[in-house]
């Protein structure tokens, strides 16, 4: 099947009636970054950064981390790259960064609250991360945001980043562009108000599930209930695009979802500009998005808005999808 769709690589990618939908790539390593871009991936829409942590006994410097941020930024030739700052805690730990036994760890001490109580290893993060934006089109996105205060604290972290390079006459894009992970429903919630504090959103579908339906994602035993075509995600994912939209900024998915065929029609219909996801289903979403009108995909949002339970989203979802094919 690969061998099939390699033909498409190289298609824009584009519905039939001219909605253009980027399809970037969620990438782990250096390594991951090829298969992006043999598959025309346009871009990285969620460079996780956790790698280059886990990867040692200790944490990067600021140099190493410039080399691998350069290096991505230079091989992705002007293409977007959306750096995300450290996401540790949760299901990702760190043998040398001793965080202390947790009872709920995903609720806990992890992402962004470890960045700015940790603000000097955010700092040389950030510095890397800005030397690399003078190499290509680089983006800083922050995880796991619930309040306004965050972003403005994170924001003022930046700054000092920026204007510390300044006086050290080190070269970065002074334009580069700002971003948060909405996967926290408070975020959801708050999108009206957080759209005004940067420049685009990334809707991390895999937190937000398990946060909006108090499913631990992790959990087998309760893995029946992990439902993300749930009333309650839809309305999420509708309110988040719409405050985005009504703020002018642009707005992604880059959860697990986003790579979902199924829900293909929900971006489309939505009108979200970028989904990002593993490289290995960029070729198959292309195909299908080739063959699925935004005309129709706008038709079937609301009746999807309409569903009471879970089943007959995927009832009318699965009904579209024949009809495409
Ligand atoms: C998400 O939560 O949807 C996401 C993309 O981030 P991660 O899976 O790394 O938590
Ligand atoms: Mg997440």
């Amino acid at each position: 099947a690969r061998h099939r769709l390699s033909g498409i690589a190289g298609h824009q990618s584009v519905t039939p009636d001219g909605k253009v939908l980027g399809l970037a790539a969620n990438i782990s390593s250096l390594k991951e970054l090829e298969v992006a871009l043999s598959s025309g991936a346009h871009g990285v829409g969620l460079f996780r950064t956790e790698f280059l942590y886990m990867d040692r006994n200790r944490f990067p410097k600021e140099e190493e981390q410039f080399e691998v941020y350069k290096s991505v930024a230079e091989k992705l030739a002007g293409e977007p790259l959306i750096i995300r700052t450290l996401d540790i805690g949760g299901d990702k730990q760190l043998d040398y960064f001793n965080i202390p036994e947790e009872d709920n760890p995903f609720l806990g001490y992890r992402a962004i609250r470890i960045s700015l109580d940790r603000k000097d290893l955010f700092k040389t993060q950030l510095r890397a991360i800005l030397r690399a934006s003078s190499y290509g089109q680089v983006k800083v996105m922050y995880p796991l945001i619930s309040s306004v205060e965050e972003v403005r604290a994170a924001n003022q972290v930046l700054a000092e980043a920026k204007q510390e390079l300044e006086r050290e006459g080190i070269a970065y894009d002074p334009g580069i562009q700002v971003g948060i992970m909405v996967e926290v429903p408070a975020a959801v919630m708050l999108s009206d108000l957080l759209a005004q504090e940067v420049d685009f959103f990334s809707i991390g579908t895999n937190d937000l599930v398990q946060f909006t339906l108090a499913v631990d994602r992790m959990n087998e035993e309760i893995s029946y209930l992990y439902e993300p075509f749930h009333p309650a995600v839809l309305r999420m994912l509708k309110q988040t695009v719409e405050a985005a939209k009504r703020n002018g900024i642009k707005v992604g998915v880059c959860g697990e979802l986003a790579g979902d065929l199924r829900a293909l029609p929900i971006w489309l219909g939505l009108d979200v500009d970028e989904i990002s996801m593993s490289s290995h289903s960029i070729l198959q979403v292309k195909e299908r998005l080739l063959c699925t009108t935004q005309e129709d995909s706008r038709l079937l949002l609301p009746q999807l808005l309409e569903c009471r339970i879970s089943a007959d989203i995927h009832q009318k979802l699965k009904q579209f999808m024949d009809s495409v094919d």
